[in-house]
């Protein structure tokens, strides 16, 4: 091997995923990360390796880089792996093509062009249903029809690490007959996995269930914040809005659909049967473990949830099809959100709302407090990893912190 892997890193050598990075003395550029390291893209390219045009890396996005097609950067990531563990290879004795990660400063990967989130796990989409409408109905007659979505807003999804301020808006007290404007008092994060499109469809063309695939060029860690109290005063008629918009954040690594191929599993019996256009053949689910920590402020970091990605209902070439079936066009650099990851148990919940059953379940902290929703100076991280025969690999993490409302 040309660099040293600590044992049970992410960035094991199955992973290599691709990233944007800067340091003290380089621009914004493509790299991958490797350990506890990041193999800088640009300089490797300067050593005459590949056949594609280069200044595809020098780009502070992915996205010029991932629009040459999954045929050029599979081969990137298989030339770089093979030749990573080849002592003898070109990467040999040039320790400068290496950085650590704590050296380097990660950018938002893509210039995400639209951005959909979908509702796709039947655990939460069931309690949300128990909690505000009700328990003997959860899910909508709709639910098991359609990969349930909405368009969100792409301009406020930011990298992990950023901190952001409490938002502000307008929620109906309880018992109150008059909104008022503040800071929301139901501040809550949404544990997601989100896709990464590679490729570009066509205006009025729909793309099947058994070609998504090429069209996904990889995954993040996302987490999709919510301020429950404006969502719930905003949500009537339209959907989402001001509750959802004012923040999400992206792990830094997008991790390729070729690095989760061990890790396939089958995934939930869909009853009743989908309609054609949506059927799939094979498994489509992923067994990515996924866990949620708190950190109160100068306090010590708390596992608060355990949950799975292949606990997901409908998968991402269900959302995908579905997404294009009336004709809506993709780009490269569009972003899908799973929508809140929750298993069965009551530990795997993918949000506030229900660990805490709405504010009725209280979770207690080290340091004496309780959460029932974030509160300010809360650091909330993600983390995901998946490990088969041997093989393991992670997406790093998504965390962030809460300041107070400006
Ligand atoms: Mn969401």
């Amino acid at each position: 091997m040309i660099i040293q892997i600590p044992q049970n890193s992410d960035f094991s050598i199955h992973n290599i995923p691709f990233g944007i990075f800067s340091s003290e003395d380089r621009n914004a550029r493509v790299g991958i990360a490797i350990g506890d390291h990041v193999l800088d893209l640009v300089m490797v390219s300067k050593l005459g390796v590949f056949s594609f045009d280069i200044t595809v890396l020098e780009q502070p996005t992915l996205n010029a880089f991932i629009s040459l097609g999954k045929k050029i950067t599979s081969k990137v990531r298989s030339d770089i792996q093979r030749w990573l563990q080849d002592d003898t290879s070109i990467l040999a004795g040039k320790p400068e093509l290496f950085i650590r990660q704590s050296e380097v400063l990660m950018h938002l990967p893509i210039s995400i062009g639209d951005y959909t989130d979908f509702y796709s796990s039947i655990e939460h989409a069931t309690n949300v249903g128990k909690m505000f409408r009700d328990p003997a109905n959860a899910l909508l007659p709709n639910w098991k029809h359609i990969p349930v979505g909405y368009h969100g807003r792409a301009s406020s999804i930011i990298v992990s690490g950023e901190p952001i301020h409490r938002p502000k808006g307008q929620t109906l007290p309880n018992n109150a007959d008059s909104p008022i404007y503040g800071p929301t008092q139901r501040l809550d994060f949404e544990l997601e996995m989100a896709f990464v499109t590679g490729k570009k469809s066509v205006l009025g063309e729909s793309i099947a269930t058994n070609e998504a695939e090429d069209y996904i060029f990889g995954l993040v860690l996302f987490n999709d914040w919510s301020a429950r109290d404006i969502q719930k005063w905003e949500y009537v008629p339209l959907g989402p809005f001001l509750g959802k918009n004012f923040a999400s954040h992206i792990s830094p690594w997008v991790v390729t659909l070729e690095a989760l191929e061990p890790f396939r599993v089958k995934g939930p019996k869909q009853e009743p049967k989908v309609l054609p256009y949506l059927e799939v053949e094979g498994n489509k689910n992923y067994d990515i473990k996924l866990e949620v920590s708190l950190t109160p402020n100068n306090g010590e970091e708390q596992i608060i949830c355990n949950s799975n990605y292949k606990y997901m209902y409908w998968n991402m070439v269900q959302q995908l099809a579905h997404q294009t079936v009336n004709g809506c066009n993709i780009n490269v650099g569009d972003l899908y959100g799973s929508g809140t990851i929750s298993g069965k148990d009551e530990d795997s919940y993918g949000s506030m709302l229900e660990l805490c059953w709405m504010g009725t379940k209280p979770i207690q902290m080290n340091d004496g407090t309780t959460r029932v929703f974030i509160a300010d100076g809360d650091t909330v991280t993600m983390r995901a990893h998946a490990e088969k025969n041997g093989i393991r690999m992670g997406f790093g993490e998504v965390s962030a912190k809460i300041l107070p409302a400006k």
